[in-house]
């Protein structure tokens, strides 16, 4: 009797749920599926920070805060974008969200208007398409390639600028390819938002989770022009607790909170307790996010030398936990390779379909050592009959 709203119909059904199922589908049906596909860290969220949580509770943090977050909070990540990315945002510059999602949600919706373009540097996160899309805007992809480590290219970006350009948005570590863009590129980007008059969104999601590269934040080089999202999520392995948060020109930090005062209100009391722990305790926090990035980095140099043993295409991922490989020997379609490297390794792996990646399909490697032996020993079966 219902009919849904124009929006929720043009919301895309996911290419990689039909994989997603038929994993679910072959566990419920008692096979050791091994997931590559979840995007989330696997190690628990430090000790500290849960104590902070349970404090919280028990002395009756349980209310209401301010849209933007509580006042502590709002300092502590005004102190964290100086002390770790070199950002001049002032606490009112700055603004707490439920996860890193409803900040760029916030952003999209406060700066978009319908027939707006945005670039989005390709292969991308599939969110950032699908939240512009909802807006009415109109994603514009640069694509990237494989050959170079998936590295932006400015003047293919500044290629595409239109009249009708107004947001590049970044995401630098990158979901899905694992690249870091040099300060080089992010200066040149950094002058086309200048040229142009367009603002940078930069997702820095992944910023502690880097390699053998230099994470700098954009923000650094065009100010006026950039809005910095994050968040707790990845770096501090909190994905369920729902923080995120942008620092940027005063005017669009106003604006995001004047939406979230219409949707969620403000982030979980709670959270924002365990947040504020995060970025206080720093050195804590440090040790923690050290040792991750320790078994991170080891994880990343077996599965890639691994993945290249078998004759599967994989350039070196510079930062986050992905890693793409080629997956065209299996199959000329990466849905199909999925299919099969799913229905016959028992690997969950997600299509580069959704992402803009034809050909390669993305494992994630936040998961054990052990696990990433397995896993390999199981496409060695698929690739070498
Ligand atoms: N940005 C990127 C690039 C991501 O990969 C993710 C999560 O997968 C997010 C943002 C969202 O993070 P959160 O869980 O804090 O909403």
């Amino acid at each position: 009797p219902f009919t849904l709203s124009q929006r929720a119909l043009s919301l895309k059904p996911s290419a990689t749920v039909a994989v997603t199922s038929r994993a679910l589908e072959l566990r419920r049906a008692g096979v050791d599926v091994i997931s590559m596909s979840v995007g989330e860290p696997d190690f628990d969220t430090p000790e500290h920070i849960k104590a902070a949580a349970i404090h919280a509770i028990r002395s009756g943090q349980t209310k209401y805060t301010p849209v933007s977050g509580i006042p502590e909070l709002r300092e502590a990540i005004s102190d964290k974008f100086r002390r770790e990315n070199g950002l001049d945002y002032a606490p009112d510059a700055v603004t707490v969200t439920s996860g890193g999602k409803q900040a760029l949600f916030n952003a999209f919706f406060a700066l978009l208007n319908p027939g707006d373009e945005v670039l989005i540097p390709a292969p991308y996160w599939v969110s950032y398409p699908e939240i512009v899309a909802l807006t009415g805007a109109v994603p514009v992809p640069v694509q990237t390639s494989p050959d170079s480590g998936f590295l932006l290219d400015p003047e293919a970006l500044e290629a595409c600028v239109t009249s009708r350009t107004r947001m590049i948005v970044l995401n630098s570590p990158g979901n899905p390819t694992g690249a870091v863009f040099p300060p080089e590129v992010l200066q040149a980007v950094a002058r086309i938002a200048q040229r142009h008059n367009l603002i940078i969104v930069s997702d820095e999601m992944y910023e502690h989770l880097v390699y053998d590269a230099e994470q700098v934040s954009i923000g650094r080089y065009a100010p006026e022009h950039t809005l910095t999202v994050n968040g707790a999520s990845k770096a501090y392995a909190m994905t369920g607790w729902r923080i995120g948060y942008a620092g940027g020109p005063k005017t669009v930090i106003a604006a995001m909170n004047a939406l979230q005062s219409q949707s969620t209100s403000n982030a979980s009391s709670v959270s924002q307790a365990a947040a504020l722990a995060a970025l206080v305790e720093h050195e804590l926090t440090r040790k923690f996010v050290d040792g991750a990035l320790l078994a991170y980095r080891q994880r990343r140099d077996v599965i890639v030398a691994g993945l290249i043993d078998l004759g599967l295409q994989t350039p070196t991922p510079q930062g986050a936990f992905y890693v793409m490989a080629n997956t065209t020997s299996i199959h000329a379609d990466e849905l199909e390779a999925a299919r099969i490297i799913l229905d016959q390794a028992r690997v969950a792996v997600v299509p580069g379909t959704d992402f803009s990646a034809p050909g390669q399909v993305r494992l994630s490697y936040a998961t054990s050592l052990e696990n990433i032996h397995e896993v390999l020993r199981r496409l060695r079966t698929l690739t070498r009959p």
